[in-house]
C-alpha cells in the first residue's frame, strides 16, 4: 500500500497526473499518516461495519477504512482524482467509489442499498466550504450508527457545546437532537497540504436510537430553537415574538410563563428538554 501522506510519494503522484488542488472543492489533503490511522481506530469499525466516506481525495483515510471495515463506499465529486485513486486504493476489493456530489445523493437509499447486514457509519475529512450542509444531510438521513468527521475546530466545539456557553447555538441543538457528540482530538494545520488557516478537530456523533423528549411537532421545535437564538442578548420573549409573529409579545410571555421559566430567561441557557416544552406550548397556540 502506498503511503499517500508521505510528501515524497504524494507530490510525484500529483505531478504525474497533472493534478492541482481545487480551493473551490475544499481540497486540503492529509500529509500526516497518524491522522487517518487514528480516525479509523477511534471510529471503532470492524468487518461488520459499512462506511460511507465523503471526499476520499487521494485516499489516505480510505486506505485505513478499507483495512478495517467490511465495506467502504466513498463519494467523490472531483473526477480528476479517478486515476490517482486507482493507484492508491485500487487494490481494495471492499471499496466502491461513487463519482457524485454527496449533496445530490439520496443518502438513506444509498446506505440501505449498499450496507445491507452491516452496521452503517459515516466517516470523512469534510471539505470546509460545505461542512454544515453535509452534516445536516448526514444527521437528517438518520440511518447511521455513528458519524465521525474532521471539521474546523470551532465547528466541533459548537457541536459539543453545553447550554449557557459562548459556543452553544441553534446548530448545537440541531446536532444534539440527533446525536450525542464525543470530541476526539485536534489536528494542527501543518498536517494538511495546502495548509489551512485554522486548526481542525475530529468528533464522533453517536446517533441517538431514541430521543427522550416528547416533541409534538419537529418543525415548530426547530423554529423555536432558531427564534430563541436569533436575538442572543435580548430576552427570550423578544426572539419568540419575532420568530412567531402570530404570538405577539404577550403571547410569547405567556408561553414562557406556562413553561415555568423566569420572564427574563435567555434562550441560550436552555437545553433540549426545555426547548421541547417551549415548542409544545407554542404548537398549542398556533
Ligand atoms: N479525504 C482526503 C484527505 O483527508 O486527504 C481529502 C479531504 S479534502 C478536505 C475534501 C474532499 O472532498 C476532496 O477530495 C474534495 O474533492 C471532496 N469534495 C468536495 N466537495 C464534495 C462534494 N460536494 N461531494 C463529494 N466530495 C466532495
Amino acid at each position: 500500500m502506498i503511503n499517500v501522506c508521505d510528501l515524497q510519494v504524494m507530490k510525484p503522484l500529483l505531478a504525474a497526473h497533472g493534478f492541482h488542488f481545487s480551493k473551490a472543492k475544499g481540497q486540503n489533503f492529509l500529509i500526516a499518516s497518524w491522522v487517518p490511522e487514528q480516525i479509523a481506530l477511534d471510529s471503532g469499525m470492524d468487518s461488520h461495519t459499512g462506511v460511507l466516506e465523503i471526499g476520499p481525495g487521494i485516499g489516505p483515510l480510505t486506505q485505513q477504512l478499507c483495512l478495517r471495515a467490511g465495506k467502504v463506499c466513498a463519494v467523490e465529486v472531483d473526477t480528476r482524482l479517478k486515476p490517482l485513486l486507482q493507484e492508491t486504493v485500487g487494490e481494495f476489493e471492499n471499496l466502491e467509489i461513487l463519482w457524485n456530489d454527496v449533496l445530490k445523493l439520496d443518502i438513506p437509499a444509498y446506505v440501505n442499498e449498499k450496507f445491507s447486514g452491516l452496521r452503517p457509519v459515516a466517516c470523512a475529512n469534510l471539505p470546509y466550504y460545505i461542512t454544515s450542509p453535509i452534516l445536516t444531510a448526514l444527521l437528517e438521513a438518520d440511518c447511521f450508527d455513528q458519524v465521525t468527521v474532521m471539521v474546523q475546530k470551532e465547528v466541533a466545539q459548537r457541536m459539543a457545546a453545553k447550554p449557557g456557553t459562548a459556543d452553544y447555538s441553534a446548530f448545537t441543538v440541531f446536532c444534539q437532537y440527533y446525536a450525542e457528540p464525543e470530541p476526539l482530538f485536534d489536528v494542527p494545520a501543518h498536517c494538511f497540504l495546502p495548509q489551512p488557516k485554522v486548526t481542525s478537530a475530529v468528533i464522533t456523533l453517536h446517533m441517538r436510537k431514541e430521543r427522550p423528549w416528547d416533541i409534538k411537532d419537529r418543525d415548530i421545535f426547530f423554529r423555536t430553537v432558531r427564534a430563541s437564538f436569533a436575538m442572543r442578548r435580548k430576552k427570550l420573549s423578544n426572539g419568540l415574538a419575532s420568530g412567531f409573529p402570530q404570538l405577539g409579545k404577550s403571547g410569547a410571555a405567556q408561553v414562557i410563563a406556562a413553561c415555568g421559566f423566569d420572564e427574563n430567561v435567555r434562550g441560550e441557557t436552555l437545553g433540549i428538554a426545555e426547548f421541547s416544552r417551549l415548542s409544545n406550548e407554542i404548537a398549542c397556540r398556533l
